[in-house]
């Protein structure tokens, strides 16, 4: 099931309202579902001590959204020196903050280790002597290659960027022992939007069999294992949702027999985005041509710029119709699409909908992660509003659309010619 029901109930009666007062197209999202994903995810774990979700910042890099996952007590998985930057200026620090690049430059580094600092996790061994200092606590991205399959928007482990390999995994911990790193943490990200919870247990399985593997070599203890993001939703009506619940059981009993072999156990750590607010947001624009040619193509105000998913992965979003039950009434073949020049700008290929009128209102499932954060200017097509429905039904505007002067602030500058 895409938008849950208590999200249509909290929003369709006051849609109208919102879009007479905003004005399309804009992304909006639902502190409720936020807040009741949250604390799902944190009663799953709860009998594992020190669970820890750390919001994947790239998913909703938006710092009213981030405040609500502060709330809850969860930290945040930077990647970036503007996502660290954010999460700085909303207080969070020190180990509240993981951060996680690839192809590291020297300046990550030093924006990491400064300021309160983070928990660093290097993604390959050579960025070891790079280190501007040697962190107290340091972990690793592992890529398994060869022993674990990935899944489609990942990919294959062996095909992948991130991480280090198998051979090298225990060098890596063994120089960052000799340079004086007392504490320890293991990484892997291995899915992405995965709905088969087995697989998220089997990593899981994994990593505590490595570091239980590396704690014998090395004499050193690992005070947690991070188990990434990549939990999946159900973006088709007919997706069974991600059972959250086996999954808990599943890894709570692989930390017990860990606990009865080891005398101990690391604590558990989670880097979510999609899980905790793909579901909540909806990407809402309306019709305003259509045209009849050997297609029947529905225009609407928004496009790739709002959200990519479907131009880059093919990936589906369910659509509904403000006040339109496809299952009472007839329904036509259509695609809904963008104002780019780009032929991949549709939102749906073909898709059975209620007959569209100009001016209906189209509600896009699932745009709370990976939507408006992915939106490109290509074409000079501006990115819109994000609004957050809050707890008391207020609508509050999170971040206005861009406009001409955002896209021309670049072509400001002083005047820098070298001449030869
Ligand atoms: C993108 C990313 C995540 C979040 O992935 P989701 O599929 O949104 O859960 C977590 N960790 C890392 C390192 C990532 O790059």
């Amino acid at each position: 099931m895409p938008m849950s029901d208590d999200f249509k109930k909290r929003l369709l009666p006051a849609l109208a309202d919102i879009v007479a007062h905003f004005g399309t197209p804009f992304h909006i999202y639902d502190e409720v579902g936020i807040l009741d994903t949250g604390l799902s995810l944190k009663n799953a774990f709860s009998n594992i001590a020190g669970f820890m979700e750390y919001y994947a910042v790239k998913a909703l890099p938006n710092p009213s959204i981030m405040a609500i996952m502060q709330k809850m007590g969860f930290g945040f998985d930077c990647s970036s020196i503007p996502e660290l930057v954010l999460s700085r200026q909303l207080g969070a620090t020190g180990e509240k903050i993981i951060f996680t690049s690839n192809n590291t430059t020297n300046d990550d580094f030093k924006v990491a280790l400064s300021d309160g600092g983070c928990i660093l996790n290097l993604d390959d061994i050579t960025l070891i002597p790079k280190l501007p200092a040697t962190p107290e606590l340091i972990c690793f991205r592992y890529n398994p290659g060869p022993r674990r399959t990935g899944n489609d928007i990942i990919g294959n482990p062996v095909e992948a960027k991130y991480g280090v390999s198998h051979d090298q995994i225990l060098d890596a911990y063994r120089q960052m022992t000799v340079l004086g790193s007392a504490r320890f943490g293991l990484h892997t990200m291995l899915a992405s939007n995965e709905l088969n919870y087995s697989y998220i247990v089997k990593t899981t399985r994994m990593l505590l069999q490595l570091i239980e593997w590396l704690s014998g070599e090395l004499n050193i203890r690992f005070e947690f294992i991070n188990i990434g993001g990549g939990l999946g939703i159900p973006y088709r009506p007919e997706d069974t949702p991600l059972d959250l619940a086996e999954m808990s059981r599943e890894i709570i009993a692989l930390f017990d027999a860990y606990r009865s072999k080891h005398g101990y156990v690391p604590k558990l750590f989670m880097e979510s985005g999609r899980y905790m607010t793909g579901p909540h947001g909806v990407l809402v624009t309306k019709a305003i041509n259509q045209k009849d040619i050997y297609r029947k193509y529905i225009g609407v105000d928004a496009c790739m710029s709002a959200l990519m998913r479907p131009g880059i992965y093919g990936a589906y979003h369910h659509i509904d119709i403000l006040d339109k039950d496809p299952a009472r009434l007839p329904t036509e073949k259509v695609d809904i699409v963008g104002s780019l020049c780009e032929n991949i700008d549709k939102f749906a290929v073909e898709r059975e909908l209620p007959e569209i009128e100009t001016d209906d209102i189209l509600i896009i499932h699932d745009t709370g992660a990976h939507g408006h954060a992915m939106g490109f200017n290509y074409n000079a097509k501006l990115r819109p509003k994000e609004l957050l429905l809050r707890q008391d039904g207020s609508v509050e505007l999170i971040r206005r659309e861009e406009t001409m002067a955002d896209y021309f602030a670049t072509l400001t500058f002083e005047k820098n010619i070298l001449s030869r």
